[in-house]
C-alpha cells in the first residue's frame, strides 16, 4: 500500500468511528470530501482544527461552547430563576430546537448508575445543589430520559431538593405530537393516561 493510500485508509477509519457511520458510510463520506476538497474538505478540516482548539465545557453548566461560560449562561435574559437538568449536551439542543423554554439548564453528563458505578460526585449533581443554592432557583425542570437509570437520577435529585424551597417538576410522558395510539408501547399509553388534562 502506498503512503498516500494509506492515509487515507486512516481518515476512513477514524471517520468509522463517529456514531451512525460504520466503515460503509465513512469510505463515501471520505470520498466525497476527496472529490469536494476545496468546497467541503479544507473548510472542514479548518472549522475542526479550529473548534478542537477552543471548545470547552461551560463552567456553570456543563454545555459545550468556546468560553469558560456558555451564551445561555451569559445571557441576563435567560435568569428566569428556571434550571432545566439535562443528561447531556444533546438534550440540551434538542430543549433549544423546541424554542420554548427560556431558562438555563445544567448538563448533568451522564445519569446514576449501580451497575457502571456513576454516583453523584462523578456527575454535576453537587455543582446543581449548590447552584439551586446561590442563584435562588425557583424551579428545577427534571427533562431526564424516561429510562431506569434516568427516572433513578431523578428521583435522587428530588429528594436532594427536597426542604430548599425550590419546586421540581419533570416533563410529561405520553402520546407524542402526530403520534397514532396503535404504535405506541404500553408503558408510554399509561403514563399518557395518568398525565391527562382536561379539554
Ligand atoms: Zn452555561
Amino acid at each position: 500500500m502506498s503512503d498516500a493510500t494509506r492515509d487515507i485508509e486512516a481518515l476512513i477509519a477514524l471517520m468509522s468511528r463517529l456514531p451512525g457511520l460504520g466503515p460503509r458510510s465513512a469510505r463515501r463520506a471520505v470520498l466525497h470530501l476527496l472529490k469536494k476538497r476545496g468546497q467541503v474538505m479544507a473548510p472542514l478540516a479548518q472549522a475542526m482544527a479550529e473548534v478542537a482548539a477552543t471548545a470547552r465545557e461551560c463552567v456553570t453548566c456543563g454545555n459545550i461552547g468556546t468560553t469558560d461560560l456558555c451564551d445561555i449562561c451569559r445571557d441576563e435574559r435567560r435568569a428566569t430563576g428556571e434550571i432545566c437538568v439535562v443528561e447531556d449536551v444533546a438534550d440540551l439542543w434538542a430543549m433549544e430546537r423546541g424554542q420554548s423554554f427560556k431558562g438555563r439548564y445544567h448538563v448533568l453528563g451522564g445519569t446514576l448508575s449501580a451497575l457502571d458505578a456513576v454516583g453523584p460526585e462523578d456527575l454535576r449533581i453537587p455543582k446543581l445543589l449548590s447552584r439551586v443554592r446561590d442563584e435562588r432557583v425557583a424551579e428545577v425542570i427534571l427533562a431526564l430520559n424516561a429510562t431506569v437509570d434516568g427516572q433513578t437520577t431523578a428521583h435522587y435529585i428530588a429528594d436532594a431538593l427536597e426542604g430548599t424551597g425550590t419546586r421540581v417538576t419533570t416533563l410529561a410522558q405520553g402520546v407524542p405530537i402526530g403520534g397514532e395510539l396503535d404504535y405506541l408501547d404500553d408503558g408510554t399509553i399509561q403514563a399518557a393516561l395518568r398525565a391527562r388534562k382536561a379539554v
